[in-house]
Order: structure tokens, then C-alpha cells, then sequence
């Protein structure tokens, strides 16, 4: 049986070797590093993909997130709503551009931001919400959405880990996650869905206005050349890593359907155990699965783990520590206890492999494995 990993990205990059040195080798060949033509073809293609009407390519997904925030020109002291419950990004710049992050807690089954904490949370500071499409799911976007129109909020998806994931509205029509707020984000981390081989990130809008002004801050607030009317930053999207991405989007709902299948594996084995809490569905979205993320109900998850990696198999904890008892976000406005949701998931999730060429060999050793475990 091949090695296991929680994501195989060699064995991903063999099945599209030829497509992808030939970007690669196109790049080079054309030395054209930053901004060529593979990067202006990858915003065009993903523009296609997702239906939206302005990608803006950068340098990472917490890039995106921070110059989101940056073109929105919030300001110091504004408060921004999003999941007690995700990676530090998301937090991460918004504490950066000092504006106040309020933290709310999530839904046990999905765990994504539960839409009666965000209510409950608004103020009239309040200028923005930062739903997190986590693990590949989409959050509960016509109802978020609902509430930033009553409240004039703006809404940034953080779509870092959801991207191809389809929203279906209620009236049936569907729109990819990412391009249902007035801005998304996302990350090309390697080992996102949509990977390329360092790091890469785009925004999303359908706002010109918007779109234009986040051209100007990924670009040193650069309105004309070596005229700055704004700070800005400087982040771009590689042109090597553009190709690579080119030569992968076409690929995304093939591997989004390779993932389905590996999580349809893991739920088949694990459904109704008195122990294991597979992840919840939510109805108005097709889950991409970055993660499959279960939770665990009176099992030593220290020692789970342990006796999985003496059979080699590699299980994550995401994530381990809410944000709000994370030391550098230590705040007086909050304590434990507060986000009873966020911390029990915090002491009972495990992540398994996944990824695109998870063979069923290996899902049956897994399985057996983490079963054999807690039945014993
Ligand atoms: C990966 C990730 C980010 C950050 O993306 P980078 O490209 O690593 O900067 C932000 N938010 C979430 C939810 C993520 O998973």
C-alpha cells in the first residue's frame, strides 16, 4: 500500500506532470516572472469558472483578506464579525489593520458561524462580517447576507478552503462560494483544493468599483505608475505559479468528486457509531471537502492519535486552540467558556487524510484501523 498522507501532492502532480512542466517551461522560456501572460490567463480562467465578474490574483490568502479590508477602507476601531472557530488568517488581519475583531461561535454539526451569534453580536460599529466557508462547506450565506443588508454590513467570504464549492439558493439557482458577498478570498497553498506549488491567492468581487480599488492596493496604491495615492502593499500571484494553476483548474471538479468519494468512504464506516460524530451537511451546499473532520465522544483523542501514527497513519487537529484563547488575542472582552461551541470542537475534532488519490485500499486501512481502536 502507497505511503499515507494528509494530502499526497506527489502523486496528484504525476497524473498532470506533462501539463504542468509545460507551463512551467512555457514561464521560463518567456521570462516573463511577474505578471505574464499565465497570470492574466489564470485570472480570465477563474473569472469562467466561478462566474464572477473580477478576480484579482495575489501573493497569498491572507493577502487577500487584508487587502479586502484595506479597499473597503475600514478604519481603526471598526468592528468586524467572524468565526471563533478557523485558522488565525482570518483574525490575523484584522487585528493588523487595528480594526476589532468580535468573535462568534458556530454550529456544532457544520461548524461554520452560526447566523444568531452574528446578530447577537452586531453593534453599531459593526462594518463588516467574515463568514469562513470551513473544511470546504459553505456557510449559511443567504441568511448572513440577509443580515448585512438590514444592517449595511459588507461581507468578505473567507473561501480559502471552499473553493469550487456550489451555493444552492433557496429559489434553486446555485453561485460558487466565494462570490455570493461583496468580496471572497482564497488561498493556492499547496495543499488547499486548488494548490499550486508555493504561495497564491486571488480575491473575488462583482463590484467594479471595488475590483478597481483592489487593484491598487495589491499594487503599492498605485494609481498611475510611480503615482501613489493610497498605501497599499505588494502582492502578486507568480507567474510560475499562475501556469501551474492554469494547467490545475481544470482539473477542480474532478478532485472536488475524488474528495466527495473518499469522505462518502469515511462516512460509511463511521455513521452511526455511539462515538463518532461524522461531519454535518449542510443542505444549501455541495461540500468540497478539504477536511474530513470528525468528532470524537468519550475517546482519548491524545491516544487515538498515537496509536494511529504507530500504523502510520497521519490525523490532524484543527484546530486546537480557539481564537480567543490564543495568546496573541488574549482580550478582557473575552474568556473561556464563552464560545462553549468552538471549544468543545477544539478538544474533540480530528481530521483524517484526504485528498484526491486516496486509494480504497488505504480508506479501508484507515478505517479499520481508527474502528478497531475504539472498539477494543
Ligand atoms: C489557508 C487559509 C488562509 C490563509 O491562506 P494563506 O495562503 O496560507 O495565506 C486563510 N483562511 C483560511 C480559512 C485558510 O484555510
Amino acid at each position: 500500500m502507497k505511503k499515507l498522507q494528509m494530502v499526497d501532492l506527489h502523486s496528484q502532480y504525476l497524473n498532470i506532470r506533462n501539463e504542468i512542466d509545460k507551463g512551467i517551461r512555457e514561464v521560463i522560456d518567456s521570462c516573463a516572472f511577474i505578471n505574464g501572460p499565465a497570470v492574466k490567463q489564470f485570472q480570465e480562467n477563474l473569472e469562467r469558472y466561478l462566474g464572477v465578474k473580477h478576480v484579482i490574483p495575489c501573493a497569498n490568502g491572507t493577502d487577500a483578506l487584508q487587502v479586502s479590508m484595506m479597499a473597503l477602507g475600514l478604519q481603526p476601531g471598526d468592528e468586524v464579525i467572524t468565526s471563533s472557530f478557523t485558522f488565525i488568517a482570518t483574525a490575523e488581519v484584522i487585528a493588523l489593520l487595528r480594526l476589532t475583531p468580535v468573535l462568534v461561535d458556530v454550529d456544532p454539526g457544520t461548524y461554520n458561524i452560526d447566523p444568531q451569534a452574528i446578530r447577537n453580536a452586531i453593534t453599531p460599529k459593526t462594518k463588516a462580517i467574515v463568514p469562513v466557508h470551513l473544511f470546504g462547506q459553505a456557510a449559511p450565506m443567504e441568511e448572513i447576507m440577509e443580515i448585512a443588508r438590514e444592517h449595511n454590513l459588507y461581507v468578505i467570504e473567507d473561501n480559502c478552503q471552499a473553493i469550487g464549492c456550489d451555493y444552492i439558493f433557496d429559489d434553486g439557482t446555485t453561485k460558487k462560494a466565494g462570490t455570493i458577498g461583496h468580496i471572497g478570498c482564497t488561498s493556492f497553498f499547496p495543499s488547499k483544493n486548488l494548490g499550486c506549488y508555493g504561495d497564491g491567492g486571488a480575491i473575488f468581487t462583482n463590484d467594479d468599483e471595488l475590483a478597481k480599488q483592489m487593484r491598487v492596493v495589491v499594487n503599492h496604491g498605485m494609481t498611475v505608475r510611480y503615482y501613489h495615492d493610497y498605501v497599499g502593499v505588494n502582492s502578486r500571484l507568480d507567474s510560475i505559479q499562475a501556469a501551474i494553476l492554469n494547467a490545475k483548474l481544470p482539473h477542480l471538479d474532478h478532485y472536488a468528486a475524488r474528495r466527495r468519494e473518499a469522505a462518502a468512504f469515511y462516512d460509511e464506516a463511521f455513521a452511526n457509531h455511539p462515538n463518532l460524530k461524522i461531519p454535518g451537511r449542510y443542505p444549501k451546499s455541495n461540500h468540497v471537502f478539504h477536511q474530513y473532520t470528525l468528532v470524537l465522544e468519550g475517546v482519548d483523542r491524545k491516544a487515538l492519535i498515537d496509536y494511529l501514527a504507530s500504523c502510520e497513519i497521519p490525523a490532524m487537529i484543527y484546530y486546537p486552540v480557539p481564537l480567543h484563547l490564543q495568546k496573541a488575542y488574549l482580550d478582557p472582552r473575552y474568556k473561556p467558556g464563552d464560545f462553549p461551541v468552538t471549544e468543545y470542537l477544539c478538544h474533540h475534532v480530528i481530521s483524517l487524510p484526504i485528498h484526491t488519490e486516496l486509494e480504497e485500499e488505504q480508506l479501508l486501512y484507515i478505517t479499520h484501523n481508527i474502528l478497531d481502536f475504539i472498539n477494543q
